[in-house]
């Protein structure tokens, strides 16, 4: 079975030293009295339950999957899932960041990020339950109306009951606009919807009471395409009472009519729902379903790209365990462990180049997603309205890149992981192949990686001129300002600058070649992605080299083992991984012409 160990050093490290997260959430008078100590507990505790709850139940998950009852509807989880639910609600987790009036913790989002992060490495299937129920609570925080505050929030806060989010029908994946799930008026102001659903996560298992779903479905005189798609939420049971003492009631017209066999996470529920005069009521106005689900699709999009960032880590941690233990063949430079019959593994160049591709990897992720986190926070609570729209700008421009870039790096590197492993890896035995398994839903789901990649190009950079990039852009030139002088960061300083003039040259190529064409945008989409998500990880692995290289300097042959190893991690991030932005540069200038070009009927 892997092992896993929560990363809390690095954890501390990005909160405390890199973003300094407490002085920042300090400023805010929500988390006027947080304190170091208290993130630290927390990471602790959520890392021990990772570690002593999740892990275990990850394997089995995986082995027995979950099981549908054509005559009941019901669906089984697998054996602990439902009891690691109850002690994860009875510990208080669901409600972490959610209000206090409603039972939750109100603690920042940068915690949450980070127990995002371990439970998606232990248990990602797992943790699927619980991070759609986050995104229910947060759509009706910003949607619903106060009845639907008042009723729902406790128990989606709490994890009494679950959430889903049902957009996608059979004809209708990525394009949203042709979806024909129907929404009937009800004289007492609700609604009867009537469709079906495929591939909706979590939409019946048996670890909570009731089950909240929230629909994409059109009222009878809608508008055709997106403009026509309202959203409304549908529980399996209608409530009865109010707030705290709301209860399930009568059963509801929705049910699962199936379950999907997949390629991974088998321990998370991946349903057909089936929709027939189901009572529902509106979140929002009509027609602006899409805008009031984005809330959800955008919380889950940075939660997948922590999935892939978990898969990452858990995949570096087994395989640098394992690349110690496994002896075969000697070093090329001679034999590093004479005593024994062969050397190490970790001792052949190559498998040292996997695992610190790995590790750059979550290193970088880890810095770029948790300061993400703090620009959640940042764009809801700061008192200063010119700093919340920076925060709103930053979510926006980079929630594409976190889910894209890091999913695809987590696949990526469970991949060169388990090629650590050799043959051992691809049988089941170690468990490295589940992490492979499970990683790969990561780059489709929430949009697809291309879908990302369109976003990022058009909507995020093209649509404003670049003026959320340039912001970015902003913060790299003034940490380039300030240690631009500096001998021993040159070697960072100068790829990070550069590759920020080759980033605003590649946009401007780009948009003006797209205002011709737009395939050009959409042929250079996935390249840009990836070299834009290399600027973001240059400009944390920049800030974390000089930090490392500062604590060098002062504790001398004393320093921390820890600092050694992140300045050489950083080199090689530098010197190794950021190169293939020259390849993706290249690609992206080439034009639409060389896949355009091609005729159908040849493929
Ligand atoms: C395990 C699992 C869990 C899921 N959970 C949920 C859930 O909880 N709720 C929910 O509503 N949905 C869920 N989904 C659905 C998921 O979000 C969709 O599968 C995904 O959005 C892609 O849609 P599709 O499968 O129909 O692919 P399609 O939209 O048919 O896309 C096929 C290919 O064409 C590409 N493509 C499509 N349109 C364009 C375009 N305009 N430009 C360029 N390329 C394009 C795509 O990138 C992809 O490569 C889940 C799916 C799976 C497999």
């Amino acid at each position: 079975m892997p092992i896993y160990k929560a990363p809390l050093r690095d954890q501390q490290f990005v909160i405390h030293e890199v973003l300094g997260g407490v002085d920042e959430l300090r400023a805010m008078p929500r988390y006027a009295e947080l304190d170091s100590d208290t993130v630290n507990q927390v990471l602790e505790e959520a890392g021990r339950f990772c570690e002593e709850v999740l892990l275990p139940i990850n394997r089995t998950g995986d082995e027995q999957g979950c099981s549908f009852d054509p005559q009941t509807h019901a669906v089984r989880t697998p054996d602990g899932f439902a009891k690691a639910f109850a002690q994860f609600r009875e510990a208080g987790w669901q409600g972490l960041t959610a209000e206090e009036q409603y039972g939750g913790q109100a603690l920042p989002h940068v915690l949450q990020i980070a127990f995002d992060e371990m439970r998606c490495a232990t248990n990602q299937a797992w943790t699927m339950y619980s991070g759609l129920t986050q995104g229910a609570y947060e759509c009706i925080e910003h949607h619903g109306s106060a009845a639907q505050k008042a009723l729902y929030q406790p128990k989606l806060a709490s994890g009494e009951w679950t959430g889903t989010m049902c957009l996608t029908e059979a004809h209708c994946g990525t394009d949203l606009g042709m979806l024909r799930t129907k929404a009937l008026p009800q004289a007492d102001g609700s609604y009867l919807l009537t469709g079906s659903k495929i591939f909706i996560s979590a939409g019946e298992h048996d670890l909570a009471s009731n089950i909240v779903h929230l629909v994409l479905a059109r009222l009878p005189d809608a508008p055709s395409g997106t403009r026509g798609i309202s959203l409304f939420l549908v529980p399996k049971f209608v409530p009865e009472g109010s707030g705290a003492d709301a209860r399930p009631g009568r059963r509801n017209g929705v049910y699962c009519g199936g379950i999907e066999h997949k390629m991974g996470i088998h321990g998370n529920s991946t349903c057909q729902m089936i929709f027939e005069d189901a009572v529902g009521w509106i979140v929002g106005e009509p027609n602006k379903g899409l805008n009031a689900m984005f809330v959800m699709m955008n919380g889950a999009r940075l939660e997948v790209g922590v999935q892939g960032l978990g898969q990452n880590e858990i995949a570096y941690q087994n395989a640098a365990a394992y690349a110690k233990d496994r002896i075969q063949g000697r070093s090329l430079s001679g034999p590093k462990a004479p005593e024994r019959a062969a050397d190490p593994i970790i001792f052949h160049a190559d498998v040292r180049r996997m695992l610190l591709t790995a590790r750059a990897y979550a290193e970088g992720g880890r810095a770029f997603a948790y300061w993400i986190a703090l620009m959640a926070d940042r764009q809801l609570h700061h008192p200063d309205e010119e700093q919340r729209e920076f925060g709103a700008d930053m979510m926006a421009l980079m929630t594409p890149i976190i889910k894209a870039f890091l999913t695809d790096n987590g696949f990526l590197r469970a991949s060169e992981c388990l090629q650590v492993f050799g043959g051992h890896g691809y049988i089941r035995e170690t468990g490295v192949e589940q992490l492979l398994r499970d990683a790969r839903i990561n780059m489709i789901y929430e949009g697809t990686n291309t879908i990302q990649s369109l976003d990022l190009i058009g909507r995020k950079v093209l649509m404003d001129n670049g003026a959320k990039l340039r912001k970015f852009g902003a913060l790299l030139q003034q940490f380039i300002e300030e240690h631009g002088t500096s001998v021993a960061m040159s070697e960072f300083i100068t790829p990070l600058a550069d590759l920020g003039d080759k980033v605003q040259k590649l946009t401007m190529e780009l948009g003006m070649k797209a205002m011709n064409n737009q395939d050009e945008a959409g042929a250079a989409a996935v390249d840009y992605l990836r070299v834009v998500g290399h600027l973001v990880f240059a400009y944390f692995w920049a800030r974390m080299a000089q930090l490392a290289l500062a604590r060098c300097a002062t504790d001398g042959d004393k320093v921390e083992q820890f600092y050694r190893a992140k300045l050489a991690t950083a080199r090689f991030y530098f010197q190794r991984l950021l190169p293939e932005t020259a390849f993706h540069i290249r690609a992206a200038r080439s034009g639409a012409a060389n896949v355009t070009a091609f005729q159908n009927d040849w493929f």
